[in-house]
């Protein structure tokens, strides 16, 4: 890659090249508004080198080679972190969590609304005719998670609230895409507002579940994460920290909608 141009310089990097330095591939992205170099790892471990225009393809290189150990380091930990989110089928038996238990889809040729999905026997029942549709078969599962979500949490939402001291906020349960809580807090009445909680998390067991809860309760009263908001939630949960290592471990497993 090193090649000389026939002014005995270093060819100039091109927007959208590649550039391999000692067994690394990195994406070349060229800016006029950039004066120096910079290195990203994205999310899924692709390396970025972004470069100022006319800089010779030897300089990146020799960009790479001084940062290596910390690209290394990044990669590592992207591939430590990275979304193992499987995705599911629509198919009698398919496997689906419900607060740390298993639950197989059960294809049923009637249901009484022909979109819902139910729990029945131990089973997640859904019509042939919801499951044959993949939009509406995970429009079903999703609406399912939200309902049953919404129930179970409402009953943990008072002893935690009571535990720690705030108001009872509002909930509900829906598609927060990646998180799993958020909490708003009501402008014209500090100390209240609306926790959602994204249906996702109630795939969990229910001690993650309750940790999102507590989490999102103490940001009634101390919103961002700041040393008194940690001291506030281990006041209420102090084994926080396991439970907050065990849903990222967990979380980056779990289902988030979409279908083979
Ligand atoms: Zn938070």
């Amino acid at each position: 890659m090193s090649a000389l141009a026939e002014d005995g310089r270093s060819p100039s990097m091109a927007e959208g090249g590649l550039l391999a330095v000692d067994g690394l591939e990195l994406r070349v992205r060229v800016s006029a508004r950039r004066r120096r170099f910079a290195l990203t790892v994205e999310p899924d471990a692709g390396l970025t080198l972004h470069t100022p225009e006319g800089r010779p393809v030897s300089d990146g290189e020799d960009f790479v080679r001084a940062h290596r150990s910390w690209l290394v380091g990044k990669i590592g930990l992207r591939e430590a972190t990275r979304p193992l989110n499987p995705a599911k089928r629509l198919t009698e038996g398919e496997v689906f969590r419900y607060l740390g238990r298993t639950y197989r889809l059960a294809l049923v040729a009637d249901q009484p609304t022909r979109k819902s999905v139910r729990l029945s026997a131990g089973r997640l029942a859904m019509s042939e005719e919801t499951a044959a549709d993949p939009e509406r078969g995970r429009e079903a599962l999703v609406d399912w998670y939200c309902r049953a979500g919404q129930k179970w949490a409402a009953g943990r939402l008072q002893p935690w609230a009571a535990r720690m001291v705030v108001a009872e906020p509002a909930l509900d349960v829906r598609d927060l895409g990646t998180r799993w809580g958020s909490f708003r807090s009501d402008g014209e009445r500090p100390g209240t507002g609306l926790m959602s909680l994204g249906w996702p998390l109630f795939q969990l067991p229910m001690h993650l579940v309750d940790y999102v809860i507590a989490h999102e309760l103490a940001h009634v009263r101390v919103s961002g994460h700041r040393t008194d908001f940690w001291r506030l939630l281990g006041q209420a949960l102090p084994e926080y920290q396991e439970r907050k290592n065990e849903l990222d471990e967990l979380g980056r497993r779990m289902w988030m909608g979409e279908i083979a």
